[in-house]
């Protein structure tokens, strides 16, 4: 399964790997599911990701983008792969991160982070705040979950759906999404940890409907252009904790997990068809097969860039298997 090495083509979403240290209430002197190989690390652009089954010690490689692992922090991860998408939106390009796993590997820990250690949504937020001195642009946040194929918005004080649809000029709209203007990192947290609870207390009757649902905080960038032409470019960036990916012939749902499933492993799929199609330079990127892909349209290929990180929790060896093949797959 490797992916060929002499594939020189340029990958226009990056996939790299994040492994998460083990919890410290866990067992102590537990190794690792996941490696990478060397010599090939870190001389070549591309690394080879070993996956060993301590028990069995049956195992697997793949190559991905990077590897980042238990010891690298999330700041290690957003200097090398996010900042470089950041400083492009204050010329009007768009970008996505993605955090892509099971659940319990690491994705709302990369996205979210905690006060002590801010995940990548904070981070970027700050940097573009301190570009935008220079700049003199102005920043709008909104965030919103995929549920089951629907939209909700995570800003608004209902709890109200959000239709998407197509404008006059092709685009994808969602209509009546809240934008919120934010211009210091106290007012960016205190709008986004707000969102973050209503994520965690909407659907009333389901649990944990935050790791069933993408999450998706966009915030876009204005400037005004320095030509003296009074207009205004705008970059956008989409940082997206995916719902957790399920294989479902190791998980036995059933009834509204079921579906809920299989709407996750359908989006999910849709999307790594997206990523592999704009990787291998296909004629045709089938967008319009997932609602979340539709969406993102204007923010995945073209002249946007895109990260995908693949989260690994280290003690599990199929689970691990699973997500970095689809991760692997998408390249
Ligand atoms: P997911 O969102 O993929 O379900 P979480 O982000 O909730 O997973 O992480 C699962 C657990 O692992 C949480 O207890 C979280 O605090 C911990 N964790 C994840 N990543 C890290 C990390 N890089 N450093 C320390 N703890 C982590
Ligand atoms: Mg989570």
């Amino acid at each position: 399964s490797l992916k060929s090495l002499d594939s020189n083509m340029v990958s226009k979403v990056k996939v790299v790997v994040r492994v998460r240290p083990f919890l410290p209430e866990g067992p102590r002197n537990l190794t690792p599911c996941v490696s990478v190989l060397s010599p090939e690390y870190p001389l070549t652009n591309e690394v080879v990701v070993h996956l060993k089954d301590q028990e069995t010690s049956r195992n697997k490689c793949y190559k991905l983008d990077s590897f980042f692992n238990q010891d690298d922090s999330v700041s290690e991860i957003f200097e090398d792969e996010v900042c470089p998408l950041i400083s492009r939106m204050f010329r009007g390009y768009n970008a996505t991160v993605f955090a892509y796993g099971a659940t319990g590997s690491g994705k709302t820990h990369t996205m979210q982070g905690t006060n002590e250690l801010p995940g990548l949504m904070a981070l970027a937020m700050s940097v573009i705040f301190s570009m935008c001195q220079s700049s003199g642009s102005s920043t709008e946040i909104s965030y919103y979950e995929m549920y089951m194929d629907k939209c909700y918005d995570l800003l608004d004080c209902k709890e109200k759906e959000i239709s998407v649809f197509d404008d006059k000029d092709g685009k994808v709209q969602l209509k009546g999404l809240s934008r919120v203007p934010v211009s210091s990192m106290s007012e960016f947290c205190e709008v986004l940890s707000c969102g973050i609870h209503k994520r965690k207390v909407a659907h009333t009757g389901l649990n944990d409907v935050s790791s069933r649902s993408h999450g998706v905080l966009v915030i876009v960038v204005s400037t005004p252009s320095n030509d003296g032409s009074g207009l205004v470019v705008t970059g956008k960036l989409n940082l997206i904790d995916l719902a957790g990916n399920e294989d479902n012939r190791r998980t036995c749902n059933k009834g509204i997990r079921l579906q809920e499933s299989a709407k996750i492993n359908q989006s999910l799929f849709a999307l790594s068809n997206v990523i592999y199609a704009l990787n291998n330079n296909k004629a045709r990127v089938p967008y319009r097969e997932s609602k979340l892909t539709r969406i993102l349209q204007d923010s995945l290929g073209g002249t946007s860039r895109s990260l995908m990180v693949a989260c690994l929790n280290p003690r599990e060896y199929q689970e691990s298997v699973h997500t970095v093949s689809l991760a692997a797959r998408s390249q």
